[in-house]
């Protein structure tokens, strides 16, 4: 079997103000292709996205053949000079062409990729409705107490027991990224916080659990007082309560504050999250699938976090195939701890670019039975979006 051509799509989508979706589909010369998408479609980075996984399908790819997905990985870092450094965008590229390969290789094999990786571990996949400061399941971003309260409950109608909010992502008038972080806190301003924290406590019960994020917006000394202020609130776990570029100041946090600590998204690689497990600065890894080195080297971080007793919650913000992919790895390893779904991943639209639908049902999701990642593009979704072809 050999790689014949890759298509590339920009999804730069009309229906929701900065999502652009890159996902790719490697075909062969026997008709069997993949699915597989590049880095995240929030924030920036697609036309990035779309020149990387377009020169490394040049690269590495075309006529190669598709189930030596280890080979083809390990000569992307050995072999393409900007792979020796890596890099988001240069992972991104590999992480979609990866996901694709794992996409075939399930459907040569007739499985779906959970099978390939271990099998049914977890039949049952608990998720959380994340940010729900943002509103849920459309924006009506809370800023008050009483209205993150609210936000909270409105994603509980929906069968979650679960919530991640972040207390610091408006000022006190509302405005998103109002406060200067980079400062020490006013008192007023970490009141605030906490008592946005609070009222979602108080509107949920104290059995529902609440992830506190930070999106690793704040400097050390902000993230050691959010945490300690809200020890008392009962959060699962504190996300990116800084940046991830400082593993020293992760551990200085985790030293510091009684809430587990998570982060991942912005970590890549084994050697990314080598220096994490070695300094215990995490206590749940969040890596992405789109941007973390795709499925094959995903199942290696999780099995080291294994190694150093830490929980896995997949980050997850993209289409249904990235959704798919993340489903597929938490259904398989043994350190799976909870699932993330945004509200704009269950959006129709996006539901929409797939087939079968991708639905978390009742707040848990289980693993497409079909082969593969268990999902088509539905082309009639992506027919207006850029298109390019390689090979
Ligand atoms: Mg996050």
């Amino acid at each position: 079997m050999k790689v014949t051509s890759v298509e590339i799509w920009d999804v730069a989508a009309a229906w929701r103000r900065g999502w652009n979706p890159v996902i790719l589909r490697v075909n062969t010369d026997e008709g069997i292709s993949g699915l597989g998408e590049v880095g995240l479609p929030i924030g920036n980075g697609h036309n990035a996205y779309i020149g990387i996984a377009k020169d490394l399908a040049e690269a590495i790819l075309i006529g190669k053949d598709p189930l030596q997905s280890e080979a083809i990985w390990e000569s992307s870092i050995r072999h393409v000079w900007l792979g020796q450094g890596g890099g988001m965008i240069f992972f991104a590229g590999m992480s979609g062409i990866d996901m694709a390969l794992w996409d075939i290789k399930g459907k040569v094999a007739k499985l779906p990729v959970y099978q390939l990786l271990g099998g049914k571990t977890n039949p049952k996949l608990r998720c959380y409705a994340s940010q729900v400061h943002f509103g849920w399941p459309n924006a009506k971003p809370a800023n008050t107490p009483a209205e993150f309260g609210q936000n909270a409950l409105d994603a509980l109608k929906e069968g979650f027991d679960a919530v991640k909010v972040d207390p610091i992502w408006a000022d006190e008038a509302g405005n998103r990224d109002g406060w200067d972080l980079n400062k020490v806190m006013t008192n007023a301003q970490l009141k605030l916080t906490y008592e946005r924290v609070e009222g979602v406590r108080k509107a949920v019960g104290p059995d529902v659990d609440i992830i506190l994020e930070c999106h690793g917006h704040q400097e050390i000394t902000n993230a050691i007082k959010v945490g300690q202020a809200c020890e008392d609130l009962k959060c699962m776990y504190y996300e990116e309560p800084i940046n991830s570029l400082n593993v020293d100041e992760m551990v200085k946090v985790s030293q510091n504050v009684r809430i587990p600590i998570a982060a991942g998204e912005h970590i890549y690689t084994r050697w990314g999250f080598r220096q994490y497990f070695e300094k215990q600065a995490l206590n749940v890894i969040q890596p992405d699938l789109g941007v973390a080195g795709g499925i094959t080297e995903v199942k290696k971080i999780c099995d080291m976090a294994h190694v150093y007793g830490l929980s896995v919650q997949i980050h997850t913000c993209g289409s249904p195939i990235e959704i798919a992919a993340a489903v597929h790895v938490e259904t398989a390893i043994p350190n799976f701890v909870i699932h993330e779904n945004i509200a704009a991943g269950q959006a129709p639209e996006n539901v929409a670019m797939c087939t079968p639908e991708i639905r978390v049902k009742n707040g848990s999701f289980t693993a497409p039975e079909g082969p593969g990642l268990g999902v088509e593009l539905n082309e009639k979704a992506v027919a207006g979006y850029t298109k390019i072809k390689v090979g």
